[in-house]
């Protein structure tokens, strides 16, 4: 599977917004080399997403439309939420499901979490679960724990063919927004834990035909490399993809390393 890096714009910006650095992104990434072997994942606010749609659709090689959230119904009296039907006819192929900031300022808990992954894979839209301990946690030595009970509450029950894809974000709370990125050494730790978990689920085969494992947290153009020499399978950006410059660096970098 091709590695991944992800956008996460977040509330950040709005339509011009987001349309201007898409296409500041784009004509940067027509100067990168070796393309072909990341898949590259933008996502904007909801209500951009159509607008940012019609900037990359005719890219070459694809950026994929990303987005920041979705809900586990497809129609109903759900005020305020977005039916996977309608981010499909948007054309989104990613959805991020369960990111700490929801978890935290929404409540989005594990059973929440599940049901969007459920509909996500029923669509055909890659869920991009955020999974990771808090500060506490980890000086308490919960670090395991968390991950391994986070992917049990989202993936336990469902039963995976080799066209479902799947991307697990380790995010530590503690490392999002924070400047202070994971030690090359605990992401190390943190993919063996999560990817011994998948296994257990559903075996060796299906975990390396279905799932990708990505870090997110603080990742710049400086740190990047430490944790692409750790073969993890991508990246999940917030703060460093607003910058156009700074997030064609990373991918840069992304794309000389694999
Ligand atoms: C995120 O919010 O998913 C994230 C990784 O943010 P940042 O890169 O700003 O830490």
């Amino acid at each position: 599977m091709k590695k991944i890096v992800i956008a996460n714009w977040k509330m950040n910006l709005g339509i011009k917004e987001s349309q201007d650095l898409t296409k500041k992104i784009l004509s940067g990434l027509k100067k990168i080399e070796n393309l072909e072997n990341i898949e590259i994942v933008i996502s904007p606010s909801f209500v951009a997403l159509p607008f940012i749609k019609e900037i990359i659709k005719n890219f070459s090689p694809p950026v994929y439309l990303g987005a920041q959230n979705i809900f586990w119904e497809e129609k109903g009296s759900y005020t305020g939420e977005i039916s996977p039907l309608f981010l499909k006819e948007l054309g989104v192929n990613f959805a991020i499901i369960g990111h700490s900031e929801r978890r935290i300022n929404l409540k989005e808990d594990d059973e929440m979490v599940h049901k969007k992954v459920r509909i996500a894979l029923h669509h055909q839209i890659v869920p991009i679960i955020c999974i990771g301990e808090t500060f506490e946690e980890r000086e308490e030595n919960q670090t395991d724990l968390i991950l391994i009970k986070q992917i049990s509450f989202a993936l336990e029950g469902f039963r995976l063919t080799e066209e479902n894809k799947i991307v697990i974000a380790y995010e530590p709370v503690w490392a999002i927004g924070s400047g202070q990125a994971v030690e090359p050494q605990q992401l190390q730790h943190a993919k063996f834990i999560i990817k011994q978990r998948l296994v257990d689920l559903f075996g060796f085969d299906l975990v390396d035909k279905c799932f990708r494992i990505i870090y997110g947290g603080s990742v710049d153009s400086k740190n990047v490399k430490r944790f692409v020499e750790k073969k993890i399978d991508g990246f999940l950006i917030g703060g460093s993809s607003l910058n156009a410059e700074e997030f064609l660096k990373i991918i840069e970098i992304v794309s000389k390393n694999f």
